[in-house]
């Protein structure tokens, strides 16, 4: 039995809570050596405080004097972009968990794969975005790529290695909050209502891609590169108790599905105890309590976010970094009240008409993607927020 060293990048939000949660719960097999966030330094002072983490980052620089006096013993300390890149090169670890949100984790995930560290992954972006990359790095220096985005790890966990005897990989989805609201009423959609998740509590921006369905286009695209499976073969239904995290169906038709609680510590641990199991202190289901489990087919013409993965996933190279980018910058607009709730797929689908793309794409072409996107969507949120 063997703990394992990890570093957690977006250590003080929603997965990072979750994190030191599991290393709370099974000391023994999960110990903490290292905690990044972006500015938020009361937080992270406190978590590094708790856990005694041998090194910390802040990326943001004028918030380091804060961290400093709030800490009571005395860290490596990190900061800026490049301190996440030290942090997850750390030599003492053995894994880097990538939770930050948005695309901020990708330069320093490809550091900690070409120091031959393991990657826990919840940062989904940087798998849409570069999955190519990142999975071809990660093999060509023999390192793992764990997923912990609950569905992937769900699959992860059916799967079991059998990948080539799969015939549909079946990502479930809540459905998030408008599941059965008419579109006519998407219009009205406020903040608020948007982040109000029916099942799973979780930072700002993976609530809103919820309740657009970005968030399962996103996962579609995420599945493809992490398990190497056709987009064709990927597909989506949605499950409103969020107990079946998602399903594989195997080429004589049967089908595994991984069940539990909407917690993210299952996934969690499985990906720093694989391919162990190992006891803790979950609740764990209750059939009796259950009653019942729905299925149904996604709304696509009223929620466009799966047509526009398939299509980005489909063409590959540059299109998914820039599905990708052009949602960020929307949920941002939403969020900052600028944009209406529709608006935000209507913008994503713009930006990606508007693409020439690249394939295949290199991580410079994909960068530049990346970039294009942000300003082109801004500019598409500019010039519709003005008229
Ligand atoms: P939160 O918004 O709760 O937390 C984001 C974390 O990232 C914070 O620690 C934040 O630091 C940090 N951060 C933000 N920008 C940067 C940056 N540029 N550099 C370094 N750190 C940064 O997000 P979640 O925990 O909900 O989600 C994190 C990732 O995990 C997302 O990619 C999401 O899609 C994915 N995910 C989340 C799930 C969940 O249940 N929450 C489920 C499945 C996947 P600070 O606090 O200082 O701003
Ligand atoms: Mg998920």
């Amino acid at each position: 039995m063997k703990r394992k060293r990890v570093v957690v990048l977006g250590a003080t939000g929603s997965i990072g809570d979750s994190a030191l949660k599991v290393a709370r719960d099974i000391p023994d097999r999960m110990e903490i050596v290292g905690l990044a966030a972006h500015s938020n330094a009361p937080k992270l002072a406190a978590q590094a405080n708790e856990t005694r983490a041998p090194a910390v980052c802040l990326v943001d620089d004028t918030k380091i004097d804060e961290l400093h006096r709030a800490l009571e013993y005395s860290p490596q300390v990190f900061s800026g972009e490049a301190g996440l890149r030290e942090i997850a090169t750390l030599p003492d670890s053995e894994m880097v968990l990538i939770a930050v949100v948005g695309t901020g984790g990708l330069r320093p995930a490809l550091a900690a794969i070409k120091s031959g560290k393991d990657l826990a992954v919840a940062s989904k972006e940087i798998l849409v975005m570069a999955g190519e990359v990142v999975m071809h790095a990660a093999r060509a220096q023999g390192v793992r790529v764990l997923p912990v985005d609950s569905e992937h790890n769900a699959i992860f966990q059916c799967l079991d290695g059998r990948a080539s005897e799969v015939r549909r990989l079946i990502l479930t989805a809540s459905g998030g909050p408008f599941r059965a609201t008419p579109a006519a009423d998407f219009a009205s959609i406020t903040v608020e209502q948007a982040l109000k998740h029916p099942t799973w509590t979780m930072g700002r921006k993976i609530t809103v891609d919820s309740a657009t369905l970005f968030n399962k286009g996103l996962e579609m695209i995420e599945a493809h590169w992490l398990f190497g499976v056709e987009m064709e073969r990927v597909e989506v239904v949605i499950h409103p108790q969020s107990i079946v995290h998602s399903m594989v169906e195997f080429m004589d038709g049967s089908v595994l599905a991984q069940l539990s609680h909407s917690d993210m510590c299952f996934p969690i641990q499985y990906a720093v105890t694989w391919p162990e199991r190992v006891p803790n202190s979950l609740t764990p289901l209750d059939f009796g309590k259950l009653r019942q489990l729905e299925f149904e087919t996604p709304r696509y013409d009223d929620f466009p976010a799966l047509h526009l993965a398939r299509r980005a996933g489909n063409a590959g190279g540059t299109l998914p970094a820039v599905f990708n980018a052009a949602n960020e910058v929307a949920v941002e607009a939403f969020l900052g009240e600028r944009i209406r709730f529709p608006a935000i797929w209507e913008t994503v689908e713009t930006v990606m008409d508007r693409h020439r793309a690249i394939a295949p794409a290199d991580l410079d072409a994909i960068l530049g993607a990346d970039q294009w996107a942000r300003r082109e969507a801004a500019a598409v949120i500019g010039s519709d927020s003005s008229s």
